[in-house]
């Protein structure tokens, strides 16, 4: 018997009409003669609503207690989930990330998988059930305690499970009907792609198209795991994640799609001395600090003054503690001042046929000139090109960029649910 890892998003399981309706479709997939595993996450905008109010009872919630917190979205959606199944006659069981045997290292917030056993839920197909996971969650050997992955953290659950279980696909369903040349919330003309290679998923998913986690697309190429990104409230196929074959790009394009992404700040060093091994104290700081770094710029002293400035980006929620670090370093480090800001949007192109076509960047830099959008950071790597600008105007220049690339398709993109939040 053939062997279906589903992950339903927060926005396919909102209320319990819903949990009704994917469970029905789970039955479906059961009937068709496949064993099933399904990865639940918490219904809605739960996880959100959770973040908003530990926000609310301490300024700097600790991290333990953080997961402890953000845990229970997901046991909540995957009860529920089985309950539903076994109204409608069918056995099902619902298992934690530790239950589930999701073993993690012990970085709160962020673990990263070590080891998956899973048992219980070998056990329980074995017996003729559906197995339901709490996606998201873990567990640290050492600690003894409760882990999560990350924000989208379920697709990666997901993921591990077909990859650990020997599973023929590993479904991902949500509320678009699949991967898109933008995000359709954005770009209402954006085009479904029908087949997306990991190398391209991956970029797209680390420059902002939240569909799947990054994580998650890792995990599958390393392991192989066929992945069908589609929606929850269709029967449409989505798309297909899998290796590319040789020369071969997505849908012909040289652009796979165009990303926004607000979730970086800028810290700007002001005033660094132009000597060797500055900038290498710099981020020695900042990657001490356990901050991500993604753009840098320094620019070169035009005058006479000895001195540079040095840009880069950074995930918001690792700027407090970069500046901090920075801060407590300026008397050694010798620089002048330091400047933070959050109100920055990255626009990325993403696609493997840039590798081999020139003049992608002058068209994307003619797009954003056309629109009269200003440009403050730019990086190129071999498949992808990424600027920064105000965020204000993000929106109107992933549609321009859209647009410029020939990507627009003929008819509007549906989004199904959610709040996109
Ligand atoms: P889920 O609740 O199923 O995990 P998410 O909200 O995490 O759903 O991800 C789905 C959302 O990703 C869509 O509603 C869409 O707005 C957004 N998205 C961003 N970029 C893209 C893209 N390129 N293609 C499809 N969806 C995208
Ligand atoms: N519930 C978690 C989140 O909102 C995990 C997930 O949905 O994948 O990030
Ligand atoms: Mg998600």
């Amino acid at each position: 018997m053939s062997l279906i890892v589903q992950k339903y998003g927060g926005s396919s399981v909102a209320d319990a009409q819903s949990i009704r309706r994917v469970a029905a479709r789970i039955i479906e997939t059961k009937k068709a003669g496949h064993d099933v595993v399904v990865t639940v996450s918490a219904m809605g905008d739960t996880t959100d609503d959770l973040i908003d109010l530990a926000n609310q009872v301490s300024g700097t919630p600790d991290s333990r207690e953080m997961d402890m917190l953000l845990t229970t979205g997901e046991r909540i959606s995957m009860s529920l989930l089985a309950m539903a199944i076994r109204g409608l006659g069918f056995d099902a069981r619902s298992f934690t990330g530790s239950q589930a045997g999701m073993k993690t290292d012990a970085q709160h917030g962020r673990a990263r998988i070590v080891d998956v056993t899973p048992t219980r839920i070998r056990q329980a197909l074995d017996e003729g059930a559906i197995a339901i996971v709490a996606g998201f969650q873990g567990f640290n050997h050492d600690s003894r305690d409760i882990t999560t992955l990350g924000r989208g953290g379920s697709d990666t659950t997901a993921v591990a499970l077909a990859a650990v279980m020997g599973a023929e696909v590993c479904e991902i369903y949500t509320d678009v009907d699949g991967v898109f040349s933008a995000d359709p919330r954005v770009v209402k003309k954006a085009r479904k792609l029908d087949r997306v290679s990991y190398e391209e998923m991956l970029e797209l998913a680390s420059a902002g198209a939240k569909v799947i986690n990054v994580r998650a697309v890792e995990f599958a190429r390393r392991h192989g795991v066929s992945l069908h990104i589609r929606s929850s409230f269709t029967q449409e196929s989505g798309t297909w994640i899998s290796e590319a074959s040789e020369g071969e790009t997505v849908e012909e394009s040289i652009v796979a799609g165009v990303t926004g992404d607000t979730s970086e700040a800028k810290i700007t060093v002001v005033g660094v001395p132009d000597i060797p091994g500055k900038a290498a104290g710099i981020f020695t700081i900042v990657a001490t600090a356990g901050a991500n770094i993604d753009l840098i710029v320094q620019n070169v002293s035009v005058h006479d003054t000895g001195q540079t400035d040095i840009s880069f980006t950074l995930p918001k929620e690792d700027g407090p503690k970069a500046m901090e670090a920075l801060e407590a370093a300026k008397a050694d480090s010798g620089f002048e001042s330091l400047i933070y800001d959050d109100h920055i949007g990255r626009l990325s192109v993403v696609g493997a046929g840039m590798r081999t076509n020139a003049g992608v960047s002058a068209q994307l830099f003619t797009a954003l000139s056309g629109a009269g959008i200003n440009i403050e950071m730019i990086s190129t790597s071999e498949i992808r090109i990424s600027v920064i600008m105000r965020e204000e105007i993000l929106s109107d220049a992933v549609l321009a960029v859209h647009t410029a690339f020939g990507l627009d398709g003929d008819t509007d993109a549906t989004v199904h649910a959610g709040t996109g939040r």
